[in-house]
């Protein structure tokens, strides 16, 4: 029944575990992605106890048992090595209920892709939503199937799916554009399909966003540049157990073992510190950093480090809703990464998603129903945008001046700074996901 069809368009975290959330939610979902195949590029991913706790409402509780939890000693340190802050990442971990999970991005994407219903995910195919809807109307999103030479809706993708070439669908004949054919001017390879929902989670630079929301904010420079690698423990280094942060002026280096054995490690230079244009020069400028991290650096081969400036949405949209659209993830809200809730919070967003608006038994409500979603997690993920913004800005200290009193605020603040960090991501990473069938308090203005 095309009443409760869902279109998500955007295969990335958000978008697939939107696609999971609504299908249990018992909609029947076609996932849009325009990478021909979903092979996440190379870098771990922090889960959360809060996102944790989200996987485990799309029902991979059980796949979760199997990754490691962030464990050992982890904090901050100088970098002589010194420690500034040291926890035991289970201590830490138990404040919130549930431990930090460390993974390789493919791992978590696999796991939403396999949580999917067979054919529900369709790559090589570019979306653009052409009809938001309303009430009494469907929205409607154009499928263009020749997106590039390897981009083709019928392609075997990665995950051993068959991709599911949907062709146009009927929302409901009193809605059906005259003569059913394909407004918009489809043609070719292009195809519309109608849908009572549509989940935009097409990322930071959201054609979505773009169209539809005209007077949203758009990305804007976080200030920094970000290298991440996955790299084998080097020889004879303990690095196992000990992750956490090491500060610098103007720069961080991370270091996160992972379940495998590896390490993921990620490093930022902010622009007043002179972002290298190298990697190279990156090893060079951390060459006498303490240990593992030139060793780490030196171990990888550099076409497989990423680097990337960081941006960010000054702020989300005033609403998330437009009509039968829904913006959710990056496309919403892309936030700094300093305090790893990016793809957290597109979990949180799905999740909700398929609480609040249920099964699409009426299509009618979509809309009202969306609209309290958005006041539900706009309020929410604008909290999180701004811790990220802070903890930013403290990691982009570069005078030698404003360097010391912040590592010396932090080794004298010792525990307490650990139990502050604690108390202010209370809010954050205690989240629980909502119970079916409930109704949450949403701010109307959203
Ligand atoms: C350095 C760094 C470290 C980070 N570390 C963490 C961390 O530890 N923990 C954490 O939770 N978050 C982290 N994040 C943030 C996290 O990576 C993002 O918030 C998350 O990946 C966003 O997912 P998304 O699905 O919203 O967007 P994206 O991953 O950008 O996915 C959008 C998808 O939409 C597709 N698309 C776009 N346009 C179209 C179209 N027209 N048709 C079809 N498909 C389309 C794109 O191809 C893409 O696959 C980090 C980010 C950075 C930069």
């Amino acid at each position: 029944m095309s009443a409760t069809r869902a279109v998500v368009v955007g295969g990335g975290i958000g978008g697939l575990a939107s696609g999971v959330a609504l299908a249990r939610a018992g909609w029947d979902v076609t996932v849009l992605e325009r990478a021909p195949s979903l092979e996440p590029v190379g870098a771990g991913i922090a889960v959360a106890p809060n996102a944790v706790r989200a996987l485990g409402a799309l029902g991979l509780g059980d796949r979760l048992r199997d990754l490691s939890a962030l464990q050992g000693e982890v904090g901050l340190r100088r970098p002589d090595g010194r420690w500034l802050v040291r926890e035991n990442a289970t201590a830490a971990s138990e404040r919130f209920g549930d431990q930090t999970l460390v993974l390789h991005r493919a791992q978590l994407v696999g796991m939403l892709a396999d949580a999917l219903p067979d054919g529900a995910l369709r790559l090589g195919v570019d979306a653009a939503v052409v009809d938001p809807g309303d009430a009494g109307r469907p929205a409607r999103v154009r499928v263009r199937t020749d997106v590039g030479p390897e981009g083709s809706g019928s392609r075997t993708p990665a995950h051993g799916r068959e991709s599911g070439a949907d062709s146009k669908e009927s929302f409901d004949s009193d809605h059906s554009p005259a003569g059913g054919g394909t407004p918009g001017g489809a043609s070719g390879s292009d195809e519309e399909i109608e849908a009572a929902l549509v989940v935009a989670a097409d990322g930071i630079d959201s054609p979505t966003r773009r169209r539809w929301w005209p007077d949203a904010p758009g990305p804007v420079s976080g200030g920094s540049t970000a290298w991440r690698l996955v790299a084998e423990v080097p020889p004879g280094e303990p690095v196992g157990p000990v992750g956490g942060e090491t500060w610098g002026r103007g720069i961080v280096v991370g270091i996160v073992p992972l379940a495998d054995g590896r390490v993921y490690s990620y490093a930022s230079v902010t622009d007043a510190a002179g972002v290298p244009a190298t990697f190279a020069e990156l090893r060079e400028r951390l060459a006498d950093w303490h240990a593992p991290i030139p060793d780490l650096l030196a171990s990888v081969d550099p076409d497989h480090v990423l680097c990337h400036e960081l941006r960010q949405l000054p702020a989300p949209p005033a609403s998330l809703v437009t009509g039968r659209v829904a913006l959710v993830g990056d496309a919403a809200h892309a936030m700094l990464p300093n305090v790893g809730q990016g793809g957290c919070q597109a979990l949180e967003d799905a999740v909700v998603l398929g609480v609040r608006v249920g099964g699409g038994a009426n299509g009618a409500a979509v809309p009202e129903l969306l609209r309290r979603w958005s006041g539900e997690r706009r309020p929410r993920v604008v909290k999180v945008m701004r811790m990220s913004a802070q903890m930013a800005g403290m990691s982009r200290v570069v005078s030698p001046a404003a360097t010391t009193a912040r590592d010396l605020g932090a080794r004298l603040a010792g525990p307490w700074s650990a139990a502050l960090g604690a108390w202010a991501l209370r809010g954050v990473l205690g989240w629980r996901p909502p119970e079916p069938g409930t109704v949450a308090a949403f701010d109307d203005d959203a």
